[in-house]
């Protein structure tokens, strides 16, 4: 597994980006592409601009992709094994990494786009440059919506409902004003549209 080619995805509610990585023991990238989600064209459309991001990557590399993960908005839902609370909402409601599988022919493992940035920063990026001696990481992307993930002792936590570490909906501030979930100042609404991540240690 160690030395085995990583091919990975970060799946947007406006481009999916798409990486080599050498092996897990030396993460180099060795190709890397950008394609647009189009999500305005629906899941189909999704699932056919994975399976085309892919073919470029294996074209690019020379290599062959024994599985695929994915970072992507929302969550599998692990009660129902399909996507919930995705803000690429078209996605929601799906049996995503099934679908993906079927069409791909090779394992797919999904993950939250935020957990994702969290577990990289807490293991490979800021945390063991600033902070190697953290044993609990909270990382927070502030871009369209609001997203977290928390990090514990080097592994994710995702808790029984696979939303562990959103927080978008806390209250925060009343000067958020109303929240489209019903709420009123939720953090959501007060960085709305920020665009900014973040690492702290908690
Ligand atoms: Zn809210």
């Amino acid at each position: 597994m160690q030395n085995l080619p990583l091919f990975g995805l970060d799946i947007g509610g406006t481009k999916i980006e798409g990486v080599v990585l050498e092996s897990r023991a030396k993460p180099q990238p060795i190709c890397r592409f950008r394609i647009p989600t189009e999500a305005n064209l629906g899941y189909q459309h999704i699932i056919g601009q994975v399976a085309k991001m892919l073919e470029m990557l294996r074209a690019e590399s020379g290599l062959k992709p024994q599985q695929l993960g994915i970072g992507h908005p929302g969550t599998l839902d692990p009660n129902t094994g399909v996507i919930k609370n995705a803000n690429t909402t078209v996605l929601n409601g799906h049996p995503f990494n099934k679908d993906l599988e079927t069409r791909l022919g090779i394992p797919v493992r999904l993950a939250n786009d935020a957990n994702c940035f969290a577990v990289a920063e807490a293991l490979m990026g800021a945390v063991p440059e600033v902070m190697p001696n953290a044993e609990v990481v909270f990382g927070v992307i502030l871009g369209t919506g609001v997203g977290g993930g928390l990090v514990v002792r080097g592994k994710v936590i995702t808790g029984r409902q696979g939303i562990a570490g959103e927080w978008r909906h806390n209250f925060l501030d009343d000067s958020g004003g109303p929240c489209y979930c019903g709420h009123s100042g939720c953090v959501e609404k007060l960085f709305q549209g920020q665009h900014w991540s973040t690492i702290m240690q908690v």
